[in-house]
């Protein structure tokens, strides 16, 4: 699995890691995801993405429960606080309890969720507490527009913003626009989420003249391969399928470890040309 330095971190971070929404909760379909996660994690993708709201806080505790018996850093964990509940208090109050459920004293990336209505500095503050206290190690944003972005940085006194998670797939790429080329700018790490469109996916791949198919088996991988290669052709992206199957965790993880050539990169661009929607995310 290639590897890359994590914007202006000194942590080094897997081109592809596992995002974990809508995670199997219970039976036979949960263990083997359980698995799944685990094989994922010995195939180099450490970087595991979950969020107090995923399950109601249930895939947190599904995670926790996954990670028992690894190396703690050995593993990358990023939560993410809800925006209603990121006042000041609430949010230490929210990390805590993720770290409760994910049975961790610490997490490697925290961040708020999406914009809300509570003032950002607040939020910020309280992330930054929490990295004064040890609790947290990175401080970052989600389905931020490049204005709140730079509001979010500017209200940080003393821990840099390192990440914005946003959506990015073949049928949304409007972060190339503006977003992507500011964060590099701030040394912000971009991490791709829905990289497969989840319901998308279909589509995605069938109307396009058959361009994906034709790359993949230039290259001897797979359509999925060549769109997770293809989203992180950029240093600064990374990316966090989530599959809740070992073949899928398997074949995600070929994903890394080769390049797109020029050529490659141009057909699928005009492929999947950029449409810029305005608005950034569909939660
Ligand atoms: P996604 O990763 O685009 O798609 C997930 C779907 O793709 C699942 O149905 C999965 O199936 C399937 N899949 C994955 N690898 C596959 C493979 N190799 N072959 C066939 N099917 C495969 O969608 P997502 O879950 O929305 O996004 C990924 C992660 O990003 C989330 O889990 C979450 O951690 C994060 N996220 C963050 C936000 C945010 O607001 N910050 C929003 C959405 C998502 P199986 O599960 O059955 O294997």
């Amino acid at each position: 699995m290639d590897v890359r330095p994590f914007a202006k971190t000194n942590a080094i971070l897997p081109r592809i890691g596992q995002g974990t929404w809508e995670f199997p909760e219970a039976g036979a379909r949960l263990r083997e995801a359980m698995d799944a996660l685990r094989r994922g994690i010995a195939l180099g993708m450490n970087h595991i993405d979950t969020a107090e709201m995923y399950g109601a806080g249930r895939v947190e505790e599904i995670v926790g429960d996954a990670l028992a018996g690894l190396k703690r850093s050995d593993v990358f964990l990023t939560s993410k606080v809800l925006p209603s509940n990121a006042s000041f208090k609430k949010t230490i109050a929210a990390c805590e309890r993720s770290l409760r459920r994910l049975r961790t004293d610490y997490l490697d990336l925290y961040l708020l969720h999406w914009p809300g209505s509570l003032p950002i500095s607040e939020t910020m503050a309280a992330m930054e507490q929490l990295v004064d206290d040890g609790k947290v190690r990175f401080v970052g944003v989600s389905n931020f527009d490049v204005e709140e972005l730079e509001e979010a940085r500017t209200a940080l006194r003393r821990a840099p913003l390192v990440c914005n998670q946003v959506l990015y797939h073949l049928r949304e790429r409007g972060i190339e626009e503006r977003l992507l080329p500011f964060c590099k700018t701030r040394d912000i790490a971009v991490v791709a989420y829905t990289p497969f469109g989840r319901g998308r996916f279909a589509s995605t791949a069938a109307h396009a003249d058959g361009v994906l198919e034709k790359v993949a088996d230039r290259h001897g991988k797979t359509v999925r391969q060549v769109i997770l290669n293809f989203l992180t052709r950029d240093p600064n992206v990374f990316t966090i399928p989530k599959a809740a199957h070992i073949a899928h965790v398997e074949e995600n993880a070929g994903a890394a470890g080769w390049e797109l050539n020029a050529d490659d990169v141009r057909r699928i661009d005009e492929a999947f040309p950029i449409i810029y929607r305005g608005a950034l995310a569909t939660l």
